[in-house]
């Protein structure tokens, strides 16, 4: 799998983490929406009372069966979807701050229940649950379906078979069903073609959605507000957003408006797919945090394992503490030259201490990044790959990265900027935050970073993507 599918498929759980922790503020009316024209914040509280960049139910119920997705497991059989009842049963126990109603009536009833058989006993209730009330189409399990597409990437009948699977636990009735195939086979189009095509899964499913989708397509997200505790109406909401948005951040600012945290989870599992991890600010991916304990970087990992049937790449990433072709890399730093509170340097040079921030442009083994010694909201992970064509947005990470440094020097801190051995992100990510503090172009920054950056030999193609943009 490609750098630039990699990143797509880690876009589905960032993404739809990012979307949910924007959108819990404004969830069933806690808060006013902002007005039009301004956006929608990670300011935390909701239904739930959470913190500033904790993602709700929607992404930890998705952790639940992304961990099961990142063993390699075939999450049509009853042994993975055993883990992932054990895992809905265990995080119901642990007292989430929210729950959706027919998610709680169903796992309320199964509190203590073994492992073993665990889907089939969450199943019977399920459908007990429908029989008793006829009305199970509720969008709980819409909102948690992304990291089923990571298990079965480029199988449909896999990918249709294991979301209805999934959908079953907890919701009956099969639009609820229906609508996590549909999105699934969506999320596995994106991250395949980066395409956005949610017809491709319309043979899978009931043939009412063509019309459905019609009709999303030909409205705003908050003409589904009112309604979008149906399943049917927050995919719709979903689509909505995601179809008439020109990248992430826009869709899920539209997809709040259309029903709060959840409807933006599910929409930016979608706006993950298509624009990857990589187009998640580092300023949301700093904050993102949630049941249970997991960070940006866990979510990462997950999504990687869970893309890679479980696999790590030749290095052993995500998984193994260290990155093997590391060895040798330099421990000195050298301070930028347009401020010297921004050290520059190698992989080598991570040590407690070194810096009160980091910013890593380059993997890190699960043992590597504690040695940045800072707390994890001041440890910033970016996305870029040292390979011609390996990126999705080269420019807009770049930028990104170069504004999220000088929001970190506004905060009083210093900051390391590293990647493997200095010799080409972390260079074009100097000048571009050289570029960003002096106005100078990004050339003159580039060649004053050059001048005390000794390592420094920028791939030739990175660098025309840094000169391709002013800022
Ligand atoms: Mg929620």
């Amino acid at each position: 799998m490609s750098g630039v599918n990699l990143d797509r498929a880690v876009g589905v759980l960032v993404g739809a983490a990012a979307g949910d922790a924007v959108g819990v503020p404004y969830e069933y009316g806690s808060r006013p929406l902002p007005w039009p024209g301004e956006e929608a914040r990670m300011l935390g509280g909701g239904l739930g009372g959470y913190a500033p960049g904790q993602w709700s139910d929607d992404t930890e119920m998705a952790c639940v069966i992304a961990e099961v997705a990142a063993t390699g497991a075939d999450l049509r059989e009853d042994v993975a979807l055993d883990r992932i009842a054990a895992g809905f049963l265990r995080w119901y126990a642990d007292g989430p701050a929210d729950a959706g109603i027919q998610t709680r009536a169903v796992l309320r009833a199964l509190r203590g229940t073994a492992e073993v058989g665990a889907a089939a006993r969450m199943r019977t209730r399920a459908a007990e649950l429908h029989a008793h009330t006829g009305r199970t189409a509720g969008n709980g399990s819409l909102m948690r379906t992304g990291p089923v597409a990571l298990a079965h990437l480029g199988d449909s009948e896999a990918i249709a078979r294991a979301a209805r699977a999934v959908s079953g636990l907890t919701h009956h009735d099969p639009q609820a069903g229906d609508a996590c195939v549909l999105w699934c086979l969506a999320i596995d189009h994106a991250v395949r073609t980066g395409e956005l095509d949610v017809r491709v899964g319309l043979g899978y499913v009931g043939p009412e959605w063509a019309a459905l989708l019609d009709e999303a397509e030909r409205s705003t997200p908050d003409r589904f507000a009112a309604s979008n505790g149906w399943v049917v109406a927050a995919l719709q909401a979903a689509w909505s957003a995601v179809a008439h948005a020109n990248g992430l951040e826009e869709g899920i600012q539209a997809a709040v408006r259309g029903g709060g945290d959840t409807v933006a989870a599910i929409a930016g599992a979608l706006l993950g797919a298509r624009y990857g991890g990589s187009a998640a600010p580092a300023r949301w991916r700093r904050m993102l945090q949630g049941w249970p304990g997991l960070r940006a970087r866990d979510l990462t990992r997950l999504a990687v394992l869970a893309a890679r049937r479980g696999r790590p790449d030749g290095d052993g990433w995500p998984s193994a503490p260290t990155v093997p072709s590391y060895g040798g890399s330099a421990k000195w730093t050298v301070p930028h030259p347009d401020d010297p509170g921004v050290l520059l340097g190698a992989v080598g040079a991570l040590r407690p201490g070194v810096a009160d921030a980091v910013v890593s442009l380059c993997r890190l083994g699960a043992g590597e990044a504690p040695l940045a010694g800072v707390p994890a909201s001041d440890h910033i992970e970016v996305w870029i790959i040292d390979r011609d064509d390996a990126n999705l947005d080269l420019p807009g990470v770049l930028a990104d990265t170069a504004s999220v440094v000088r929001d970190l020097r506004a905060e009083g801190k210093t900051v390391l900027v590293h990647c493997a051995f200095a010799e080409t992100r972390t260079p074009v990510v100097a000048a571009a935050y050289g570029a960003l503090i002096t106005g100078s172009t990004r050339e003159t920054a580039l060649r004053r970073v050059r001048a005390v950056l000794p390592s420094a030999r920028p791939r030739p193609s990175i660098v025309a993507r840094l000169l391709a943009t002013t800022q």
